[in-house]
């Protein structure tokens, strides 16, 4: 296995405009799906084995059968598009976006006509200028082509596209917290159930789908979701787009057929790690979930042989750590950047990552006393599995790994009292640490915009 690039097309083409996205088939499985039951297109992705793109992996086909059929519904629904990717490490929908605009679109007008939702609104990160103007110039296209709107290619059918700017909250990537912001809410979560496919947005049944599992929908429509399920293995069909970054010598987005093993992506297509150093981790699925270690670098890149290993392929962030770098400074600008994004409306995750941010301080300070890694490691045990939403889990999960995979080295910061590398240098690469982070989101957030085609 290799590169395997069915979203991503290295021809010379410019696929952000229309004519050229329709001369490599653009649009013909939206035709194909007007064509079809609207069952029979939810039912083709189903097929496909296609899993959510965005983090948790759900079967797409599963969570488009969940909304209500018309008739049995006590609301119009929605399609919502959750373009507010912010996980640290990834930035493979950012160019999705960018170079396959109309993918999106087109993706987006099938899925919601297969749940028959009149309107879409695609939830853009906030930081994403670039993209917003790329996706608007893209859906003013397709409405003037007749693609969005009234009788879309005549089959009857209209819908209309909503483009809504967010204001650069990692936690509205939350589903139920982007619904709150879409609706003009504070962006916190909401208790589950009623499930988004019963009440979402304004209380009406609504799906909500990653930028990338979208785009895949008409590849799957144009191929057939039989086709679509050969590629990759079992429970992990198809490709997907990792984002390849930290300590690796050629860092970017790589569409993979999945199972893929992490080995190839780091070495063959990544170049390895520069400067001859080794390789000490690597985090597979974007800053929440547990880490390897270098010695499970020939772990499939699927949802199953991740699991397997204790960790899970997340929102497709692959970060490469090479040997300089301490792990409990990687730790506490984890937790640092998890404690700022905490929404605050639940305990132990408002307090727990308050909690690990202070041990690990103390650790890397070399003010730790004996007992304190147990400490840090009863809070991780408090926080998981008793939070209203994935955050707390997300912020807990990784410490609590760092410390099970590297309890030397973190033991050692309490017996020499400090931290045997040194300097935050040591982490030169690998995640930005949380004022960076957001001195750059602050530079680039303007009002947020609506857009409507
Ligand atoms: Fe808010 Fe954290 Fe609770 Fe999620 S887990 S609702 S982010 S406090």
């Amino acid at each position: 296995m290799a590169l395997k690039e069915l979203l991503f097309d290295h021809s010379d083409r410019d696929l952000t405009r229309i004519e050229e996205y329709r001369a490599v088939g653009g649009y013909e499985g939206l035709r194909t799906a007007f064509g079809m039951e609207r069952d029979a297109v939810i039912e083709d992705v189903l097929n496909s084995g296609l899993r959510g793109r965005g983090g948790a992996g759900f079967p797409a086909g599963r969570k488009a059968g969940f909304i209500p059929k018309p008739g049995q519904r006590h609301a119009p629904a929605y399609l919502t598009v959750n373009a507010d990717e912010s996980e640290p490490g990834t930035f493979k929908d950012r160019e999705i976006m960018l170079r396959i605009p109309h993918a999106v679109i087109e993706g987006s007008l099938m899925a919601a006509y297969g749940i028959d939702a009149g309107e879409i609104f695609i939830y853009l990160r906030g930081e994403y200028l670039q993209e917003f103007e790329v996706m608007k110039a893209a859906l003013e296209e397709a409405r003037a082509e007749g693609l969005v709107g009234d009788d879309i290619l005549g089959s009857g059918w209209g819908c209309t596209i909503v483009l809504h700017r967010g204001a650069g909250a990692y936690i509205c990537g939350e589903e139920t917290a982007l619904l709150e912001s879409l609706e003009g809410n504070r962006g916190q979560p909401r208790s589950k159930p009623p499930f988004p496919a019963i009440s979402g947005v304004y209380g009406a049944p609504t799906l909500i789908n990653n930028v990338e599992t979208l785009a895949t929908y008409p590849f799957i429509l144009r191929m057939g979701g039989g086709e679509y399920a050969k590629l990759g293995v079992e429970n992990s069909a198809g490709t997907r787009v990792f984002s390849l970054s930290g300590n690796v010598a050629n860092g970017g987005n790589y569409e993979l057929e999945l199972g893929t093993p992490l080995r190839e992506l780091v070495y063959e297509i990544g170049g390895g790690i520069p400067g001859g150093r080794q390789l000490k981790a690597i985090i597979p699925g974007g800053s929440s979930v547990p880490v390897l270690s270098a010695d499970e670098v020939d772990t499939p890149l699927d949802f199953d042989a991740m699991a397997e290993a204790g960790t899970m392929l997340g929102s497709g962030a692959v970060i490469v750590i090479d040997d300089r770098a301490c792990m409990v400074q990687l730790g506490l600008r984890v937790a640092q950047f998890y404690m700022h994004e905490s929404c605050g409306k639940c305990t132990p995750c408002r307090e727990g990552t308050r909690w690990m941010v202070q041990i690990l301080k103390k650790l890397e300070d070399g003010t730790a006393d004996q007992g304190e890694l147990d400490l840090l490691l009863n809070v991780c045990d408090r926080i998981l599995g008793n939070c209203l939403c994935p955050l707390g889990d997300a912020a807990a999960m990784p410490i609590a790994s760092y410390v099970a995979k590297f309890r030397e080295e973190y033991q050692r910061h309490i017996d020499e009292g400090g931290c045997p590398f040194g300097g935050e240098s040591s982490l030169a690469g690998v995640l930005a640490p949380v004022d960076q982070h957001h001195a750059h989101q602050r530079a680039q957030i303007e009002v947020p915009v609506h857009e409507l085609a």
